[in-house]
This record gives C-alpha cells, sequence and structure tokens, in this order.
C-alpha cells in the first residue's frame, strides 16, 4: 500500500494505471466496519483500489464539530492496508484549495432540504470536495454509503449533471447490533450517551409517525433537528450530547 498526499505524485502514479479499473473510496479517515465495506466492495470490483483520508474543513459549519472530529490514522492505515487497499491518498489542505474555495459546487434544491437546512454550505463543501476528488483520482467507479443518503443523492445527481464519467455506487448502512449506524463520531459519545444512541434506529423503524418519532427522542433526551419522511424513507438528525447522530431507513420495509 503506498501513501500519497501531493496531488502531482497521485496523477504521475494514476496516469501509469491506464487499463486497470480503479475503485475509489473517500472518506474523513477514523474508519470504521462501515467504511470496511465500502473498501470490501471496491477491492472486490476493481483492479485497484484508491481510499482518501480527508477531513475537508469547507463541510464542516462548525469550528468546534471540526476540532473535535476523531483522527486514528494509525489504525485506518493497518485496517486499510489489511483490506488490501493499493493508494491512500492523504492531501493537505493547500493541495486541495490552491484556490482558497473560491470555486464551490452548489446544488440549489435537495442540497437545502434536512441536514441542508440545519448545516448551512454543508453540502456546497461535500460537493466541491468530492469533485475534485473525482477529478484527480478518475475512478471507475466510487463508493458512498446509504447512511448518508442525501449527501449519495446529491453525488448521483451532481456527476450526471457535470457529465462526470464515473459510476456512484451506494452501499447499504452497516449497523452495530444495537441498530445504531456505525459513524466516527460515534467515538465522541460517553458511556450513557453510547446506550441511548440506538434508540435513534429503533425510533426511525417503528410505526410511529415522524412528528410521534420526533416527541419521542426529545423526551428521551436527543435534541432532534429533524425527523421526516420523503418519498418512503425516513430521515433522521438529532444531536445527543455534543455529537449529532445522523440516519435513514426505508419506511415499510424494517417496521415493527
Ligand atoms: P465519512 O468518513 O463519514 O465521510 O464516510 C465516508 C463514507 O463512508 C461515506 O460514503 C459514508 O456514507 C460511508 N459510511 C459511513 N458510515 C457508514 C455506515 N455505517 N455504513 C455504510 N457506509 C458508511
Amino acid at each position: 500500500m503506498k501513501k500519497i498526499d501531493s496531488v502531482a505524485a497521485f496523477r504521475a502514479l494514476r496516469s501509469g494505471l491506464n487499463g486497470q479499473s480503479v475503485g475509489f473510496v473517500p472518506t474523513m479517515g477514523a474508519l470504521h466496519i462501515g467504511h470496511a465495506s465500502l473498501i470490501d466492495e471496491s477491492v472486490r470490483c476493481s483492479d485497484v483500489t484508491v481510499l482518501s483520508i480527508y477531513i475537508n474543513p469547507t463541510q464542516f459549519d462548525n469550528a468546534n464539530d471540526l476540532a473535535k472530529y476523531p483522527e486514528t490514522l494509525a489504525e485506518d492505515l493497518e485496517l486499510a492496508e489489511k483490506l488490501g487497499v493499493d493508494y491512500v491518498f492523504m492531501p493537505t489542505y493547500q493541495q486541495m484549495y490552491p484556490d482558497n474555495f473560491s470555486y464551490q459546487v452548489e446544488e440549489t434544491k435537495l442540497s437545502h432540504q434536512l441536514c441542508g437546512a440545519h448545516r448551512e454550505g454543508h453540502f456546497t463543501g461535500v460537493l466541491t470536495v468530492v469533485m475534485k476528488l473525482l477529478n484527480i483520482v478518475k475512478p471507475d467507479r466510487a463508493y458512498f454509503g446509504e447512511k448518508d443518503y442525501q449527501q449519495f443523492e446529491l453525488i448521483k445527481g451532481m456527476v450526471e449533471a457535470l457529465f462526470v464519467d464515473v459510476e456512484i455506487v451506494g452501499c447499504p448502512t452497516v449497523r452495530e447490533n444495537d441498530g445504531l449506524a456505525f459513524s466516527s463520531r460515534n467515538l465522541n459519545l460517553n458511556v450513557n450517551e453510547r446506550k441511548l444512541a440506538p434508540k435513534l434506529h429503533a425510533a426511525l423503524v417503528s410505526g410511529l409517525s415522524d412528528e410521534e418519532v420526533t416527541l419521542e427522542l426529545n423526551q428521551l433526551g436527543f435534541v432532534v433537528d429533524y425527523i421526516e419522511t420523503i418519498s418512503g424513507r425516513r430521515f433522521a438528525a438529532a444531536q445527543l450530547g455534543k455529537v449529532r447522530l445522523i440516519d435513514n431507513v426505508l419506511r415499510g420495509e424494517h417496521e415493527q
């Protein structure tokens, strides 16, 4: 496994990969089993797998959230190697934003709903960094988790709208045994919050209405940003202590 931290070095090695299929898994590190499922899929389907680890500051609407975003680089590299990653791209801000974010990719509808209504500029940061990464890595396929379903839809829409030549592959949400979706931010939950956190998924798959779920979660100690069903999928974001949890489920399928 090779580590690369500059765009120029990555481009030089990418030109040597022509003729091989390239799978790409973009992440912000603090890797867990959810990330591993994306990497496994890429390794299974592509000749070469590229993993990026980059905590993208432009998608954080809150400086404190960025400051306490977990970092576990040594463990990440060990896991990536074990899973069969060929190249890890770990750029700096200067490498990714030579324009200092003066050029941005903005979507004007879906990006303002759900998480976009609560995190100003979040999806513009996400779409801009993903566009840059796709242009650097030039993968045949790029893998994204359905855990961040709104992000997945926006990235699919972006590559269609801008004619980016890549297949965007969605991978199912991987959960702990108690239903909590794996997330790097779970590392910041304290013991009591960790015990409470699975109630978010449990409430989403209950037969309760969006309003009833909101009420129940607020009573349990969450601070709900939104519970909203769109086209048969129920989306949720809620703060638990200092950690913001998001999740989504297809309604009907798992309702209890
Ligand atoms: P992140 O490092 O949080 O930006 O996530 C990198 C990628 O992993 C994104 O495409 C996420 O949707 C995906 N991902 C994160 N958590 C999970 C999970 N529990 N199951 C499946 N995919 C996930």
